[in-house]
């Protein structure tokens, strides 16, 4: 981008200064709506869910019998939902916060398969895919016992195509763990952030990993022209996918669930916030996309961004969605959150959500660690750097009056609030790798 148009840009959008000089800061959206008059500009529907809510249902006993772990839960792919009243606590007395309600962590960093969000997005695309290529040749009905894709034959099946797709590590572990179950041929193509430990991890189950020295955008780049050479070579999309989306989205019918289960009643006088880390936007948007249809209007969701990788935060503030990089500001998109350092957002899901996120902050690598330090503290769980982000959302609401006021929440109501800090990734960090993100949380 030229520079006269990003000193048009910062005269036009003053938070630009903010992001720039790489200061935590939020926003919270003047334009959102209700569900109501959001939901024709997603593009997606209930019914969408649905759907993919079926196909997981389908695959279930081909999870529970490949992936003994999710035994417990017959195959379905999801994680708790727990109190952490002493990390309120920690919180309260760390930063003079004072938190109204009933604070709460989604341990997606505990899913089953791959340890992270992308157990959602990522394995659902693999499996959408698999399913349409069975189905297709004739192997495979909807109402077959789908564990017979376990046989011998499938396998050998699956082996005649391939799968490529470009991540900063977790993406790349969850698709490079089921397809190659599935025993499909996958390549994943790393940029250089991406962990080592996780590239290991993918090349002791047989997955091709291919690394850079450049960042998300230009590994996304190279996986996408792997499949444009080659027919039979599926490219999973990051920044576009709808099915990735579909399958994050199943989270919020699952979290209803949970909450009849629990008890947790989310209405007009009890709403329910959600801080959501983002990378590139599929996984909190699907995510939103999903609570939105399960809890309406009573549910609001606030996205983190690292300091240095705000690119969701940056598109939507200004409407130029994709057509704008954090870099084309001067932003180095360098930061410890891995899963996180994304320098442009995806236009699919800025565009469709933009009416249903309340707001956008931005985190620095120090208060990551400090969050990491305090919950493992308080709570003993101890989580990659990039889930940590939500809690700084916690923080934005607690402090601005001007967004509480406008959406008509009093005192009153948020004494009866529910937060969930989503957290998104860490239960497969080597011990000897959390040892490290541990000794940098300085308290
Ligand atoms: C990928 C990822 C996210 C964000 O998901 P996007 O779809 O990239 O926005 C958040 N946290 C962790 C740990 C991740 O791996």
């Amino acid at each position: 981008m030229i520079n006269n148009k990003v000193e048009f840009l910062k005269k036009q959008f003053p938070f630009l200064e903010k992001l720039i000089a790489l200061t935590e800061t939020n926003w919270f959206n003047p334009n959102v709506t209700s569900v109501k008059e959001a939901l024709p500009y997603v593009g997606l529907t209930a019914e969408d869910v649905r759907d993919a809510s079926a196909r997981l249902e389908r695959f279930a006993p081909f999870i529970a019998n490949a992936f003994p772990e999710t035994q417990s839960s017959n195959g379905l792919i999801e994680s708790d939902v727990i109190d952490i009243a002493n990390m309120k606590q920690a919180l309260c007395a760390n930063q003079t916060l004072d938190i109204p309600g009933r604070l709460m962590l989604k341990k997606d960093s505990h899913l089953p398969i791959s340890g992270s969000i992308k157990a959602r997005g990522g394995i659902y695309e693999v499996l959408t895919h698999a399913e349409n290529l069975a189905i297709k040749s004739g192997l495979l009905n909807k109402t077959d016992d789908y564990q017979c894709l376990l046989n011998n034959s499938f396998k050998r099946f699956f082996s005649q195509y391939s799968i490529t797709v470009g991540s900063t590590g977790n993406l790349g572990l969850s698709i490079g763990i089921i397809s190659a179950k599935l025993g499909f041929s996958v390549t994943v193509h790393m940029s250089a952030d991406a962990r080592q430990w996780k590239k290991d991890r993918l090349r002791s189950l047989g997955v091709h990993v291919v690394e850079y020295n450049q960042d998300y955008g230009a590994a996304v780049c190279e996986a996408r022209k792997q499949a444009e050479n080659d027919a039979s070579c599926y490219f999973i999309d990051d920044e576009n996918s709808k099915t990735l989306f579909l399958g994050y989205s199943v989270a919020g019918e699952r979290l209803k669930k949970q909450f009849d289960h629990l008890g947790i009643i989310v209405d007009q006088e009890q709403p329910l916030f959600v801080y959501l880390p983002c990378g590139v936007g599929g996984g909190p948007g699907g995510v939103a996309f999903g609570l939105k249809l399960a809890f309406g209007d009573h549910v609001h969701c606030i996205f983190a961004e690292p300091t240095h990788s705000p690119c969701m935060f940056l598109g939507v503030h200004t409407g130029l969605h994709d057509a704008i990089s954090v870099q084309d500001i001067g932003i180095d998109n360098i930061t410890d959150a891995d899963g996180l350092a994304v320098g442009r957002a995806s236009g699919f899901v800025g565009r469709a959500m933009e009416r249903l996120i309340d707001g956008y902050c931005t985190i620095s690598d120090e208060s990551l660690y400090r969050y990491l330090g305090l919950l493992y503290k308080s709570e003993n769980i101890a989580l990659e750097p990039s889930a940590l982000a939500g809690m700084h959302g916690l923080k934005a609401v607690v402090e601005n009056s001007e967004y509480k006021t406008r959406m008509g929440l009093t005192e009153k109501v948020m004494e009866n609030a529910t937060h969930i800090v989503w957290a998104t990734g860490g239960a497969m960090v080597p011990p000897e790798e959390m040892e490290k993100y541990l000794s940098q949380a300085t308290i």
